[in-house]
Parts: C-alpha cells; sequence; structure tokens
C-alpha cells in the first residue's frame, strides 16, 4: 500500500485526485491538506509516503521544499511556480531520500500533442500555440503550453514559439499547435472535457516516483515512453 497525502486537496484538481486514491486498490489516502481544511502540507507528511500537489504557483515550491525535508516522494501538478529552484534542493540531498515528479500536465493525450508538435517543429518553418482554459487558471500562459514551446525549440534548434492564452468560462483545458510553412498549415489539438483525464497519469506517478532514476523529473514522458511501459 502507497500511503498518499493530497495538498490543495479542496480545489477542482484535489478533490478529483482525492477520489482516484481512494478508488486505487494499491494507495491509501492518509492526508488532506488546504488552507480551506485547516490542515497544512506539515501536519499530513509524517504519515505519507507520496505528496501530491495541485495547489497554487505560490504554494507549490514551498510544498515540494516541505517534501524533500521530510523524505516525503512528491508528485507536483501545480503549473506556474520556480521549478529550476526545486531542481537545486532535489539534487543537493546527501544522502537521497526521496524524489520529485513535476508534469505540467498528466493527461496521455496532452503528452502526445507536445511530442508530436515537437517532431513537426523540426520539419516546418513556422508554428503558434493557442491555449485555452477556464477563467478561474491563476497562470498564463499554461504550463503545457511553456512546456510544448520549449520542447518545440530545442527539438527545431529556433526560437519558441509565441503562446497565445485564452479565458473564459465553458473551458476546461485545451491547446492547438498550428504550423505553417509553404501553401499548407498542420494543427495538432488536444481537448480535455474533466478532470478525471488527468488520474490515470497522476495514479502512474505516485506508483512510480520512488524509482525515477534522477531525483527531479520534468514531465510525464519519461514515465509513458520507456522501456517499462
Ligand atoms: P484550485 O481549484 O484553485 O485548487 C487549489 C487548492 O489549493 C485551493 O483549494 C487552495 O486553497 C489550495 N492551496 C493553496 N495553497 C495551499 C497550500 N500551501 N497547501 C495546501 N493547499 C493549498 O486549482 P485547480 O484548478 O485544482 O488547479 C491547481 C493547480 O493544478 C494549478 O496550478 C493548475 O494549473 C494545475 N493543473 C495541473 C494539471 C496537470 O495535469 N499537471 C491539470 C490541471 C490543473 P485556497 O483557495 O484557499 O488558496
Amino acid at each position: 500500500m502507497i500511503a498518499v497525502a493530497v495538498a490543495g486537496a479542496a480545489g477542482r484538481m484535489g478533490e478529483t485526485v482525492c477520489a482516484a486514491v481512494d478508488g486505487a486498490e494499491d494507495m491509501q489516502l492518509v492526508g488532506r491538506a488546504d488552507p480551506l481544511l485547516g490542515v497544512s502540507v506539515a501536519e499530513v507528511l509524517a504519515d505519507a509516503d507520496v505528496l501530491v500537489d495541485f495547489t497554487t504557483p505560490d504554494a507549490a515550491l514551498g510544498d515540494a521544499l516541505s517534501c524533500i525535508d521530510a523524505g516525503v516522494h512528491a508528485v507536483i501538478g501545480t503549473t506556474g511556480f520556480d521549478v529550476q529552484a526545486l531542481r537545486e534542493a532535489a539534487f543537493a540531498q546527501s544522502p537521497r531520500r526521496c524524489n520529485v515528479l513535476v508534469a505540467p500536465n498528466f493527461a496521455v493525450g496532452a503528452v502526445l500533442m507536445m511530442r508530436f508538435a515537437a517532431e513537426a517543429a523540426r520539419h516546418m518553418s513556422k508554428a503558434e500555440i493557442i491555449e485555452l482554459h477556464h477563467d478561474a487558471k491563476l497562470d498564463a500562459p499554461s504550463g503545457t503550453a511553456a512546456r510544448t514551446a520549449e520542447l518545440m525549440a530545442e527539438a527545431s534548434g529556433g526560437e519558441p514559439p509565441p503562446i497565445h492564452s485564452v479565458r473564459l468560462p465553458g473551458l476546461v483545458a485545451h491547446q492547438e499547435v498550428i504550423l505553417g510553412d509553404l501553401a499548407q498549415t498542420l494543427s495538432i489539438r488536444h481537448d480535455t472535457i474533466s478532470r478525471e483525464s488527468f488520474m490515470p497519469g497522476v495514479l502512474l506517478a505516485v506508483r512510480r516516483v520512488g524509482d525515477l532514476a534522477d531525483p527531479l523529473v520534468v514531465g510525464l514522458e519519461n514515465l509513458l515512453f520507456d522501456e517499462r511501459t
């Protein structure tokens, strides 16, 4: 049994994660931290093997650093915070007691979209990214769009494509990458219509975070596309 605590447990994603962990036969939900519940992350870490964090850009780095201090593995879904500061702390552990997995998107379709966009960027001359989210999202551009642009720039050796952000009620999480070249365009689009789309990826991350090769890994693709899956 993996003992799992959830930070941001009263939020949109956190509530969905708590239900998914409750329904997983190999996991036990041991803590729900959220200001709305009056429970801090520090209070739930003692009983946890893994903390899953879906909080806010201001809270996520501190939560992850608390995990490293406590020797608790962390799965971070929160976007819009400084991953570099976390990288330094994760690699500075001596001895290494825990790992951190950060993923801007836990939906397999979104991970594939990023992969296909990076491949396409090698062959087409220009691209732009449009990301569309619900109007309560705190960060812009989205973590997924920023990561897509980074992967496309790495693959093409050029500048990252521009990102356009749309925030409207009625949306969940959507992204379209449009590539253009002589007399043609290619559109790669992913749509999330429910937060349940992220749950298989979150549960996979909880199961695998303990045996990552490095103390900090960014991107679910590192779990989806290796030889074990
Ligand atoms: P949300 O509904 O606002 O939930 C965030 C919750 O975290 C709120 O209840 C908030 O409480 C709480 N919180 C704030 N600081 C905290 C702390 N220090 N400890 C514990 N809980 C704390 O937001 P959401 O829509 O669930 O999104 C959460 C994050 O996940 C965002 O960064 C979003 O971009 C990201 N996200 C990632 C993925 C992915 O696949 N990686 C998918 C969807 C969303 P207060 O309201 O009192 O501040």
